[in-house]
């Protein structure tokens, strides 16, 4: 149940008891709460171990080794996972390797779309059952593995799956082959969701893949794996290696890997750039962000208020686009904090299987302590810090949605990725300040515009250096539409037609 927060310990808690500045706003906070609504857990069947996914099958880790894996918001133990090394990698890589020379490149593309497009629906089938074990092994809440999270992921299958077969057609006058094995190793903060970004455009290009879920959150990824079964993919086509860090680097320095695809950390994506230095691997990275969302004066400001709550706390800020600096025009900036703070006033923080929870649990107790120095840092650093009052569960990871007000460019929480529900607010009075302002960051992943103005947003995307800009709406995602970064957010595109360019070779 929730408590009140003078009950919690955490130092980001005893940090905001100082230093919140305000009280609830609205009359009925504190005053009523929803009845909880929990998702049920009765229809989920997880194994007690799970092995690596290799050729069609699940097997024992070589050296016996596992970990395990908990839900964040209980803390209690779901399963235990294989932990791989290089043996089982390379076990996985030669299964790929077979795969893709002996049945997979050489089959009719119209058939890889059939495959692609029965694993589509047999993740819509079982959309309720791996939403639930998204939230339980991550803790999102499970209005957004269950809305956002599975539907795009089989989304991404369909459209990928429609592909297969008009590659000549992507790519006009071109002879399109497929690389052949591919590598992947993905983070936390969308499992399954990126396990889908990254396998349907591989396979539809023709490609076998070894892929590698992040240590925490392997078990959409395993369900993943006994779909992929069960449609009677061919073996080898997809192998799934869970294990750490180590698992992945060994996947990256393996010798028959034709191409890497990462999405994690911009650090991470610096020590594969430098372990594939000098040899012939493809490479694709989606890394960390900083993302600006910027509120102008002629601004629908409500829409826009939603856009920032949007932007920062869906899935507890754990998003490389999270809207996480924001900027608002001065004439407006009393307004839309105001408004901003009674909208974080209502917003429910608890139980990742609820069905009310708006905010649910940070993924580990490493990312909480990592957001609680950055709250200790902020304040340090001389930016106001105003949390919600909201309740938060005593037990479990969990962090109250934060903002930062007077925030500058020089201060740390505005300039690093923090990946937590904290947001840094800064005003601005001219189109060339905050354009200056928003794109002085390491990062260029994603930017928010909220403007009544066309020619505004126009002038704001073609100057921002950011790979997506949203206008008069933030976080929206869709499989036509490509993804991807500037300047130390990577390179490469997912998504959409420019999301098969990784996986061909052109001539
Ligand atoms: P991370 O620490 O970089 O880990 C990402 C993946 O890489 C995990 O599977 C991780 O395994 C593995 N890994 C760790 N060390 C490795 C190594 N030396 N060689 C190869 N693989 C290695 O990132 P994270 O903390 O999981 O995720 C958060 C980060 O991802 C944030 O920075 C966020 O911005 C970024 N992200 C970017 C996008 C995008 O599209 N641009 C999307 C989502 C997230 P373990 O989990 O076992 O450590
Ligand atoms: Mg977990």
């Amino acid at each position: 149940m929730p408590i009140k927060p003078k009950a919690t310990k955490s130092v980001a808690k005893q940090t905001a008891k100082k230093t919140i500045t305000k009280k609830a706003t609205l009359d009925f906070v504190g005053g009523w709460s929803y009845a909880p609504s929990p998702e049920s857990k009765d229809h989920i069947r997880l194994e007690k171990k799970y092995g690596h996914f290799i050729n069609g099958e699940f097997v024992k880790p070589s050296a016996g080794k596992y970990m395990a894996t908990h839900s964040p918001s209980t803390e209690e133990h779901l399963a235990d996972v294989a932990l791989g090394d290089a043996a089982d990698v390379d076990k996985a890589v030669k299964a790929a390797r077979k795969a893709y020379d002996t049945v997979w490149s050489k089959m009719p593309a119209s058939e890889r779309g059939k495959y692609l497009y029965r694993i589509a629906r047999m993740i819509q089938e079982r959309a309720r059952e791996l939403s639930v074990i998204e939230s339980m092994d991550g803790g999102k809440s499970i209005r957004e593995s269950r809305d956002i999270d599975i539907p795009i992921a089989a989304a991404h299958f369909f459209y990928y799956a429609g592909w297969a077969d008009k590659l000549e057609y992507a790519f006009p006058n071109r002879t399109v082959t497929s690389v052949g094995v591919a590598g992947q190793i993905i983070p936390w903060n969308f499992p399954l969701l990126m396990a889908a970004w990254k396998i349907a455009p591989a396979l539809a290009c023709g490609n076998t893949v070894v892929l590698k879920p992040a240590e925490t959150t392997p078990l959409t990824a395993l369900k993943l794996a006994e779909i992929i079964r069960d449609c009677g993919l061919p073996p080898g086509v997809v192998n799934i290696v869970t294990g750490d860090g180590r698992a992945g680097a060994a996947l990256v320095s393996h010798p028959d890997i034709d191409k890497i695809a990462f999405t994690g950390s911009t650090d991470v994506g610096k020590i594969i750039q430098k372990a594939i230095a000098g040899t012939n691997k493809k490479i694709t990275l989606e890394l960390g962000g900083k993302a600006a969302n910027i509120i102008f004066e002629d601004a629908p400001i409500d829409q826009a208020v939603e856009g920032i709550i949007n932007g920062i706390f869906f899935n507890q800020g754990h998003v490389c686009c999270a809207g996480s600096r924001l900027f608002v025009q001065e004439g407006i900036a009393d307004k839309v904090i105001r408004k901003l703070k009674d909208r974080m006033e209502t917003l429910v923080v608890g139980d990742p299987l609820d069905k009310n929870t708006d905010i649910g649990a940070i993924n580990s107790r490493e990312q909480l302590d990592k957001i609680n120095h950055y709250l200790k840092l902020g304040v340090k650093e001389g930016a106001e810090m105003w949390q919600s009052s909201c309740a938060v569960p005593r037990k479990g990871n969990f962090c109250r949605p934060t903002i930062f007000l007077h925030a500058s460019q020089s201060h740390r929480i505005v300039q690093e990725e923090i990946f937590g529900p904290v947001l840094a607010i800064q005003t601005f009075r001219t189109v060339e300040e905050v354009l200056e302002k928003a794109n002085n960051t390491p990062y260029g992943l994603s930017a928010g515009v909220w403007t009544d103005k066309g020619s505004k947003i126009f002038n704001m995307t073609s100057r921002l250096r950011a790979g997506v800009v949203w206008a008069n709406t933030y976080n929206k995602f869709d499989p036509t539409s490509p993804f991807g970064g500037y300047k130390e957010s990577g390179f490469g595109r997912e998504g959409g037609l420019h999301g098969l360019l990784p996986y061909v070779n052109l001539k």
